[in-house]
């Protein structure tokens, strides 16, 4: 820290994104990409796109705006487009929170939000889940704050059910409900339809995860029109061209390809629920996951040992130095031939151990 780094950011603890390894050659399961390539045509349309980068990108992402507009059965003025998801959650710490409205939302969750609370210093509270890892709906009852929830969890993976969403909605009218929603595609259930009959329900989606996007950057919120402006407000009080004209042309095309997107979503599930009896049979315990990882533990692997064994045998997963969740693993979802490596690397590990 330099000497003139100011002091409002003393306490300030960035996040950790995990490990992005540039040398060595890892099966990464460690951030929770997706194992396949973009379709073709975003590439084809990228390229066309970089003729036109003398030009600052379009603000309003209009284009992109109506094409996922139209896919989702929103209007234009429901969306807002952002740089990564992480943007549009930002944005809403901080036209959402203040001293007298905390932040609220589960201690173990996404590890961004303590973090997006703090840059923008206002208060926030966690609500514990329960021992088994699932959300108590009834902590949220009139919890006086701006909630948080990211549904399916990270990095648990336990998804919520559209009426317990809806139950946190009615019982918290005069406070916006944010629901991010990145991994909802590999199996969990989207709160998008419930943005007419609440006017108080923010849902925020990824390109990253299941339209396998994360290196271009592109998330959105989704919600009423007014919450939407104040978002928007943020946009254009930090950075008005915060979507670049490469990445609105690849949403484009990629919403285009949505089949291709949905396609490999589905293999992916497919292979987590293999992947998953695969490890319960080998002594883990493992939530019932709804996104395109694994939260899993084995007695005989305590603390960060099951990650450090498998980096040295060339595969990367994460784990997190958290209270209640030091003997616990985050294992993204690869292909399926990935994931029969680190079956047989997990037997290869026991083997060794006994
Ligand atoms: N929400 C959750 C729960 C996540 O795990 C992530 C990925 N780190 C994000 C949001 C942000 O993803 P992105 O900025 O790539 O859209």
């Amino acid at each position: 820290m330099s000497r003139f780094f100011s002091p409002k950011y003393r306490e300030l603890e960035a996040y950790t994104p995990g490990e992005q390894p540039r040398e060595r050659k890892f099966i990464k399961l460690n951030t929770n990409e997706s194992p396949f390539p973009p379709a073709p045509a975003v590439r084809e349309r990228v390229a066309e796109a970089a003729g036109g980068l003398n030009l600052y990108s379009d603000p309003e992402c209009t284009a992109l705006r109506a094409a996922l507009a139209e896919r989702l059965g929103l209007s234009p003025e429901n969306l807002i487009l952002s740089n990564g998801s992480d943007e549009a959650l930002n944005f809403a710490f901080m036209a959402f929170c203040d001293e007298r409205t905390p932040a609220v939302f589960p201690d173990i969750t996404y590890g961004f939000y303590p973090v997006f609370a703090r840059i923008n210093r206002v208060p926030f509270r966690t609500v514990p889940l329960r021992k088994d890892w699932t959300v108590e709906i009834s902590d949220y009852s009139a919890c006086g704050g701006t909630v948080f929830l990211a549904n399916p969890n990270a990095p648990t993976g336990i998804a919520l059910e559209p009426a317990q969403i809806e139950r946190i909605l009615a019982e918290n009218p005069d406070h916006p409900v944010i629901v991010d929603e990145a991994y909802v595609d590999f199996g969990g259930e989207s709160a998008l339809g419930l943005i007419g009959k609440y006017e108080n329900l923010l849902v925020v989606q990824t390109f990253s995860k299941s339209r396998s996007l994360a290196g271009l950057r592109l998330g959105f919120a989704a919600g009423n029109p007014e919450l939407i402006r104040d978002l928007k407000t943020m946009q254009y009080s930090t950075n008005p061209y915060n979507v670049d004209a490469l990445a609105q042309a690849a949403g484009i095309a990629c919403l285009a390809e949505d089949g291709y997107n949905l396609e490999h979503a589905a293999q992916i599930s497919e292979t987590r629920e293999w992947t998953r009896r695969e490890l319960l049979a080998r002594g883990f315990a493992a939530t019932d996951s709804r996104a395109n990882f694994l939260f899993a533990s084995h007695p005989a692997f305590p603390g960060s040992s099951l990650r450090d064994r498998l980096r040295e045998k060339g595969i990367l997963i994460r784990w997190f130095d958290q209270d209640r969740i030091r003997d616990w693993s985050r294992i993204s979802i690869g292909t399926r031939e990935d994931m029969e490596t680190l079956v047989r690397t997990v037997d290869r590990l026991l083997e060794e151990r006994a």
